[in-house]
């Protein structure tokens, strides 16, 4: 079977460079905490606990040490009570995260609804909620019907899709009088979801690997599944079963951001000889 690996699969810069910042602080020696897992892949999670970096859901009991702050951000609230602990904070939130946390400061402080398009348990958009006191968060057009504001500023949570964005804006239009739109998803996102499209739209299957608890493999799962059916989400190549793949000569390969190049290959290998 032909295996093609989209462009732009896997691991993006925001996670490459969190991981690197924390194996740097793990070669000091010091306690090393993670508040939540450091990204939404259970296998890297657990080579970095082998490493010596403890996953905390809060840093309430933690008394001393470095607090990792992952990739998708925290509310500014959490990093000022780490501070004050004494913990030394170590901040690996995203840049193009930390702009929109930005964005999402300045409509607030301007006196702007601020209306973030995402997913309201994504941690990412739990910490841009910390940014602005009137915030809301809408996951698709439905809910924008429901915004009464008529000043509105518009973020979105970095991994969703244009098109959901776009939707939300199209109904705000014919409802607000003023209306700032910042197009906050980010470029690693958005190529990711095109070239998979694009690789979905001429294989006989896809294969989309990435974290279970990963919303933006989820996402592309739910992209690809609409141009090709038979699509399936995975974590690790052991999962992959050869009777999904009977009639097919072609199989498509895409990742999601958290997913390391080392699992991509294994199910590159995997599928390539079936
Ligand atoms: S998906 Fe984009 S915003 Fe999120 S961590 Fe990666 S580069 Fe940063």
């Amino acid at each position: 079977m032909k295996v093609v690996v989209a462009d732009n699969a896997g691991f993006c810069f925001g996670v490459k460079r969190a991981i690197a910042l924390t194996r740097e602080v793990v070669k000091r020696k010091q306690i090393v905490y993670s508040l939540g897992p450091l990204i939404h892949n259970p296998q890297v999670v657990e080579a970095l606990r082998k490493e010596g970096v403890k996953v905390i859901s809060k840093i309430d009991g933690t008394e001393e040490g470095v607090v990792v702050i992952r990739s998708h951000g925290v509310p500014p609230q959490i990093v000022r009570k780490a501070r004050q602990k004494g913990l030394e904070v170590v901040d690996a939130t995203c840049p193009f995260v930390k702009e929109t946390q930005n964005f999402v400061k300045m409509l607030g402080d301007e006196g702007y609804k601020v209306v973030i398009v995402g997913d309201k348990d994504h941690p990412e958009v739990k910490g841009l909620l910390g940014y602005a006191e009137k915030a809301v968060v809408v996951n698709g057009a439905d809910e924008a019907k429901k915004i009464r504001d008529k000043q509105i500023g518009v973020v979105s949570q970095t991994t969703q899709s244009t098109s959901k964005l776009t939707s939300v804006v199209d109904v705000l239009l014919k409802k607000v009088e003023e209306l700032r739109i910042f197009n906050t998803v980010c470029s690693a996102t958005a190529g990711r979801q095109e070239s998979a499209k694009k690789v979905a739209k001429n294989v006989d299957a896809m294969v989309v690997v990435g974290g279970y608890n990963s919303g933006n493999t989820r996402r592309l799962y739910d992209i690809c599944k609409a141009i090709c059916s038979c699509c399936y989400h995975i974590e690790r190549a052991e999962e992959i079963e050869k009777e999904w793949f009977k009639e097919c000569k072609v199989v498509g390969v895409t990742a999601g951001a958290s997913t390391p190049d080392y699992v991509i290959k294994e199910v590159c290998k995997t599928l390539g000889d079936m």
